[in-house]
């Protein structure tokens, strides 16, 4: 009986430091997200479509928020549009 009393401390500091890691791992998840806010503007960005040209229709899109052009900016919406739009083949 008291052989196992080792392991199960051990067990239960694990399961502590992985409930204590939850936190961060969401407040890190949300750091991550960025926008291009020159990028955007030299390219009038807008988060809706400009008639039948959006970001899902263009080949620079990177599903599921990304572009090539708008390096780092990883909140692009599919519906949007910018003026670097080309027709995805
Ligand atoms: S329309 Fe502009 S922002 Fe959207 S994917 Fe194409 S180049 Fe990127």
């Amino acid at each position: 009986m008291k052989s196992n009393q080792p392991q199960r401390r051990q067990f239960l500091k694990i399961g502590a430091s992985a409930l204590a890691m939850i936190p961060v791992m969401v407040v890190a998840g949300r750091s991550e997200a960025a926008t291009n806010a020159a990028m955007r503007s030299a390219l009038k960005y807008q988060n809706k479509p400009e008639g039948d040209k959006s970001c899902s229709t263009c080949m620079q899109f990177v599903a599921p928020s990304g572009c090539k052009i708008l390096a780092g900016d990883t909140e692009v919406s599919p519906k949007g549009y910018c003026t670097a739009w080309v027709k995805k083949a």
